[in-house]
């Protein structure tokens, strides 16, 4: 299928909710088929972009297509070809894994039995979790929750699938099988990944954007943001002590404790000096310049320069 029949286009989309918030501001996004990250800290708007999307809410202004779907006004169409795992998701605690699964099936519409099977088997087994397919969800793991949410997600080939914030509550080993999973299923489809964790973005997505208070702060392929950022980034490592003097003189994007030191990051066009050396940039000082606005201003400025 022609890639732009697929794809997503999100057009001057705003909400703002009844107690004053406005959540989304005038979002325009393309998201093409594959992975795509849309990172942003707490509070930034991305649920409610989700749940949007989703079509369990409406926004104030603006127009989405999903290919020739108008997802504003086809709901019905949106539910039929979308995956939905939501940031909580509840369970049937008491429900086994293959029965849930066949039930949620059911209501996906699929009702001949023997396809039904079929599926059911199919996804509990990319899931891993066929081994698991008898045992109730009330005794599952937060990744086999979260792997179980999924196989809901997936029932019926989902054309556009939407993850919000999928990894926060999962340990190291569950959270890289949920990726690997994950990854698997952009090739066919728009998969949306909605995260504050910039690890997720970078190992997983080809296309990304970044949201903060509502509004999109920059729209990258995180390769070529990096090298962007080629030459702009320093690190010192100094005493807590030093930071406010730092603070005043520099354009600082970031602050770690490293074995109790801090390893400061700063942006600068020209060598710091200072003790400060050259580092080579990566997502997450992409995330961090962009936060403190000093990587949009020079985006706009290169796009700027590039018209007549
Ligand atoms: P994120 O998913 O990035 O954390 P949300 O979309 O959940 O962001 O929230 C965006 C902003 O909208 C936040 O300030 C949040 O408090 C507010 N908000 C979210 N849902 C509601 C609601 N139903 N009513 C009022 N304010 C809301």
């Amino acid at each position: 299928m022609d890639i732009h029949q697929q794809s997503l286009t999100i057009r001057n989309v705003s909400k703002t909710y009844a107690n004053g918030v406005v959540a989304l501001s005038n979002i325009s996004l393309e998201i093409p088929r594959g992975m795509y990250g849309l990172l942003g800290p707490n509070g930034a708007g991305k649920s409610t972009l989700m749940r949007t999307l989703a079509t369990l809410q409406e926004p104030d202004e603006g127009s989405i297509r999903l290919g020739g779907i108008d997802v504003l006004c086809q709901k019905e169409e949106v539910r039929q070809t979308l995956g939905y795992l939501p940031q909580e998701f509840g369970v049937y605690p008491n429900a086994k894994a293959e029965d849930l699964l066949d039930y949620f099936a059911v209501l996906k519409g699929i009702t001949n039995r023997a396809s039904r099977r079929e599926v059911v088997e199919a996804l509990l087994k990319q899931t891993n979790l066929w081994d698991k397919r008898r045992q109730k969800l009330g005794g599952f793991s937060g990744g086999m929750k979260q792997r179980f949410g999924v196989a809901v997600a997936l029932l019926g080939n989902p054309k556009l699938m939407i993850v919000d914030e999928p990894t926060a509550g999962l340990d190291p080993a569950e959270r890289v099988r949920f990726l690997n999973l994950l990854s698997e299923l952009g090739e066919n489809s728009v998969v949306i990944l909605s995260t504050h964790i910039v690890e997720d973005v970078s190992e997983l997505c080809t296309h990304m954007a970044i949201i903060n208070k509502g509004q999109i702060l920059q729209e990258a392929e995180p390769i070529r943001a990096v090298e962007g950022l080629q030459g702009l980034i320093w690190r010192r490592i100094v005493e807590k002590s030093v930071l406010p003097a730092l603070e005043r003189e520099q354009k600082i994007i970031s602050t770690k404790l490293l074995s109790g030191r801090t390893v400061v990051h700063i942006y600068s066009e020209e060598n710091p000096g200072n003790g400060f050396e050259l580092v080579a940039p990566d997502l997450e000082d992409v995330y961090f310049t962009t936060m403190a606005g000093y990587f949009q201003k020079q985006v706009m400025q290169q796009e700027g320069e590039a018209q007549p």
